[in-house]
């Protein structure tokens, strides 16, 4: 009977989870769905992580899911990052105190009762370690309603479990990088999920090399060029310029589209197979791009250039 009474109690319990579709994430949500919670999720886009597998986690436990646009957001987190970068470009703190921020300003305006994550307490050395949930949770405004289900018994009590709306008694106590507990739990339930890590390009080391030159010069750093420069050979041609040049036709076709896409000038020399040459940054370098794509130009785009630009 008190049992019966504790479920119907949380049969109206609504939580909005952050939610990339990984296994951690997964487990997060299944948790909850485990004590009649409702729970619907949010992954977030952005030129450098997408919502992909976020859609596909939550189809697989039949939740409700939906996309929220990062981009600005992480665009001004990598031009000042309050809390530094971690061992890449990748601004993790102030990331996901982002990330909760949004979520949190969502609950309110929907009413939902709590915010959650799929965080460990010790996975990653700079953003989940005490500290940083700590200060994460701070920093995002809604500490008081942040939840992260696998670490919560590690953790102080959050508003909603003491208002009794989520069991913590149920909630998990996992810390640290093993992540054996979590894919004995997923071979529980059957869930497929990725192999986790790898799926934000801010901690790729070769992404963030060909971002750094471009944050290295002034009002480079926009979306589409930080998109652009996933593609081709990457080439520094002053100290104002890079230039990018296509390595296969895959290289071409998403450097014409991007640059097409940023509003930007492209043609096509007639009947001359060869790479896509991309300029980025100042036009008096246009002549050293030129002999980069050298003989066999074909399609040249420019950006950043006014459309009466000839080559
Ligand atoms: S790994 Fe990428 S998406 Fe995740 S918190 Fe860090 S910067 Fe943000």
């Amino acid at each position: 009977m008190g049992n019966h009474k504790r479920i119907t109690r949380q049969m109206g319990v609504r939580a909005l989870g952050a939610f990339s579709g990984g296994l951690d994430s997964m487990i997060a949500a299944k948790v909850l769905l485990d004590q009649s919670i409702e729970v619907e999720v949010v992954s977030f886009s952005s030129p450098f992580f997408g919502s992909d597998s976020g859609r596909t986690g939550a189809m697989q436990l039949g939740i409700p899911w939906r996309e929220i646009d990062f981009s600005e957001t992480i665009m001004s987190l990598l031009r000042n990052p309050p809390s530094g970068f971690g061992n890449n470009c990748n601004p993790c703190i102030d990331c996901h105190a982002g990330m909760f921020r949004k979520l949190g300003e969502t609950a309110s305006a929907e009413g939902f009762d709590l915010i959650f994550s799929g965080e460990v307490a010790g996975q990653r050395p700079m953003s989940q370690n005490r500290g940083s949930l700590n200060r994460v949770a701070r920093l995002s405004g809604f500490r008081e309603i942040l939840l992260r289900p696998l670490s919560a018994k590690l953790l102080p009590p959050t508003d909603p479990e003491k208002r009794g709306l989520v069991d913590r008694s149920r909630l998990l106590r996992l810390s640290g990088r093993s992540r054996k507990p979590q894919i004995l739990i997923a071979e529980e339930h059957g869930f497929q999920y990725k192999a986790p890590g790898g799926g934000c390009l801010l901690t790729d080391p070769n992404y963030c090399s060909r971002l750094k030159m471009l944050m290295e010069i002034p009002g480079l750093l926009t979306e589409t060029n930080a998109r652009m420069i996933r593609f081709g050979r990457i080439f520094r041609l002053s100290k104002d310029t890079i230039g990018l040049v296509g390595r296969s036709e895959e290289d071409n076709a998403k450097l014409e589209e991007l640059a097409l896409k940023g509003g930007e000038i492209t043609w096509a020399l007639p009947d001359r197979p060869g790479p896509t040459g991309v300029l980025i940054g100042n036009r008096d370098n246009l002549e050293k791009l030129k002999s980069l794509v050298a003989k066999r130009v074909k399609p040249c785009i420019l950006t950043l250039l006014p459309k009466d630009c000839k080559i």
